[in-house]
């Protein structure tokens, strides 16, 4: 286990990125049709959308038909249910990959702004992160379940806090993965801060993360910490620097080593509002343009949260909007930050059968008035939503 895992973390992130399975190590992505045909034997109906536009994750497209068969892009249009478009934009469903879930609310505000997958990044217990899984019609979610925190943290002081999240040395890493991997975690979450979990215990978690088959996600605000993080070999870290903007350096390990970058910039941006010496939105802003400029593959994450004591709580779905112009202004050009929440958070997080329209993937769409590649806020004009097939309608239960 000691002995090269550098590479193995290499082939892990390249097979991840790609999507594709590594022996051992468990797909993200559902089983085929485990969403489509959910608990009550629903399925999505079979239409043909005409005379619709689509974001093919390059360009719009000239009008075209997109077929839904039982709750996947489909083939023949023939029988199919038609509706005219009328030339309006149609976008894979978008992916927050950052949140915090609440309640089945959580999913319904989602679903209403086109958002059809939702990558929580830290919720217990886990029996309610399990009763918002795989809900006919409703948004999507992968979860990090409870994460890694050090004595004293804010986190830890929660009454109902699993004491065997509170780490206190690298020997206590192993059970701290089995537990989560146990409760079915997606992948694994550590807050890297200062003072908080040492180098070691970060390092030895995501060694036993990657040993179990999991992503780890890493929480970091400082330039420092991202530094942590990046030489524990994490493979996304989430937030980004407000002390000072990433140094062009740094931006550049993301890339060497393949780390993902979730800025969460509307969060930054709330934080940056409330005064707080060395909380900078300036400088998060900065470190966008400059994983940017390096190449650093970059997610659109919120921090959307209603966590009792969190001073800022992005709303669910619409402030997913806000994040792509956020994102725009900070440097990304409106396909970037399109991709950033369409087929990147797919590819990275090796969920196969979204992020694209494409012939066998689930059927999450998003109907769009406007261009969204000469103007961002055209997003926001959310027309219809389908999840796996099924139009999401706000009376929905
Ligand atoms: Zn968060």
């Amino acid at each position: 286990m000691c002995v090269n895992d550098t590479n193995r973390r290499d082939f892990f992130k390249t097979a991840a990125a790609a999507g594709i399975a590594v022996a051992g190590v468990p797909a993200l992505a559902a089983p085929a049709s485990a969403h489509t045909r959910d608990r009550t034997g629903h399925r999505g109906e079979r239409i043909a959308l005409t005379n619709v536009r689509i974001f093919d994750g390059d360009r719009v497209t000239a009008p075209r038909t997109v077929v839904v068969d039982d709750g996947r892009i489909g083939v023949n249009p023939l029988g199919a249910r038609r509706i005219d478009c009328g030339g309006a934009v149609l976008l894979p469903g978008l992916t927050d990959a950052h949140i915090h879930l609440k309640d089945v609310g959580t999913l319904h505000a989602l679903a209403g702004s086109g958002v059809t997958t939702g990558l929580d990044m830290a919720s217990f217990p886990p029996s309610l992160v399990d009763s918002l899984r795989g809900l006919p019609g409703l948004t999507d979610i992968r979860s990090a379940g409870t994460p890694a925190v050090a004595p004293g943290s804010p986190q830890s002081g929660i009454p109902s806090f699993p004491a065997d999240a509170v780490l206190t040395g690298p020997d206590q890493a192993d059970r701290f993965v089995r537990s989560r991997v146990a409760e079915g975690s997606d992948y694994i979450k550590v807050i890297v801060d200062e003072p908080g979990l040492s180098p070691e215990t970060v390092a030895a978690v995501t060694r036993a993360a990657h040993a179990a088959g999991r992503l780890v996600m890493a929480h970091a605000v400082s330039t420092a910490m991202v530094v942590r993080a990046l030489d524990a070999d994490v493979d996304m870290i989430h937030h980004v620097p407000m002390d000072s903007a990433l140094p062009a350096s740094v931006a550049a390990r993301y890339v060497s080593t393949g780390t993902v970058a979730v800025p969460t910039l509307t969060m930054m941006e709330g934080f940056g509002n409330l005064g707080i010496p060395g909380m900078d939105y300036a400088a998060a802003e900065g470190s966008v343009a400059a994983l940017r400029r390096a190449g650093a593959r970059i997610l659109a994450g919120t921090d959307a949260n209603l966590t009792p004591g969190i001073p800022v709580q992005p709303p669910y779905g619409t402030s997913l909007h806000h994040e792509l112009e956020l994102l725009v202004r900070a440097g990304l050009t409106p396909r970037e930050a399109l991709r950033a929440t369409t087929v990147l958070p797919a590819q990275a997080f090796g969920l196969r059968d979204r992020g694209t329209i494409r012939v066998g993937n689930r059927a999450d769409l998003v109907l769009i008035d406007g261009d969204p590649l000469s103007d961002i806020t055209a997003t926001r004009a959310v027309r219809r939503v389908w999840v796996g097939g099924v139009e999401y309608t706000p009376t929905a239960a």
